[in-house]
């Protein structure tokens, strides 16, 4: 007797497990907003907003605009992971921002990061934070470095293209402002010479006064 007891028991603890599971499943298909697992890869209607907190160290974002290049990020990296270079010469083509201060390259290697925040820190312009993004898959090591210009990883053909092109552009802009320096320069000491021939020629001659006697 115990036995069947014991046997239909067990029965009754199965069919009600399924139960309670096919009603989980049921929920979440009818309210899939309370669907707590991450599908891997999935960007669509991810929760990763509702259930990452705000200060999650996640990977960085860069406001290009804002930023100035005066690399006080780079300078608090513990393991020298940010890269940045530019100009502050005027607008290049490639460059992405309109102001003064162009940045044409900017990347952060997050196969050496630590994730410690302390870049973020310093920055004046608090235009280097850490986003929500933790996924820091990639296939090869070249991809684990983000571009910040682009918000994507670093592509090794267009990126480097733009930049060996930004790079050329900033060298001419550096070698025109050096000109413009020198012949300011040369125009300042012109002026500056004919300005006292001009006052030597206005200049009585000693010579020429008549003397007493
Ligand atoms: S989080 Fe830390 S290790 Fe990573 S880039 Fe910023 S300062 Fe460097
Ligand atoms: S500290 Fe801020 S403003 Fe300066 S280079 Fe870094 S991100 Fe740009």
């Amino acid at each position: 007797m115990s036995l069947l007891k014991s046997y239909f028991g067990r029965i009754n603890e199965v069919a009600k497990s399924i139960i309670v599971g096919l009603g989980i499943t049921w929920r979440y298909m009818v309210r899939p907003d309370e669907i707590v697992t991450i599908q891997y890869g999935s960007k669509k209607n991810s929760p990763v907003e509702r259930y990452i907190p705000d200060r999650h160290r996640g990977i960085h974002y860069l406001e290009t605009e804002k930023c100035i290049m005066c690399g006080m990020c780079a300078k608090a990296c513990p393991v020298d992971c940010i890269h940045m270079e530019g100009t502050r010469d005027g607008e290049v083509e490639f460059g992405w921002q309109a102001d003064k201060v162009v940045l044409t390259r900017f990347v952060l290697d997050l196969n050496k990061c630590i994730f410690c925040n302390l870049c973020t820190e310093p920055c004046p312009k608090e235009c280097i934070h850490m986003g929500l993004e933790f996924d820091l898959a990639a296939y090869t090591r070249a991809n684990g470095v983000k571009n910040l210009l682009t918000d994507q990883p670093w592509d090794t053909t267009v990126d480097a293209e733009n930049e060996a092109a930004s790079r050329v552009t900033i060298d001419e802009l550096a070698a025109a402002k050096k000109k413009k320096k020198a012949e300011e320069r040369a125009a300042k000491k012109a002026a500056k010479e004919a300005a006292e021939a001009a006052k030597a020629k206005d200049k009585p001659d000693n010579d020429d006064e008549p003397t007493d006697g």
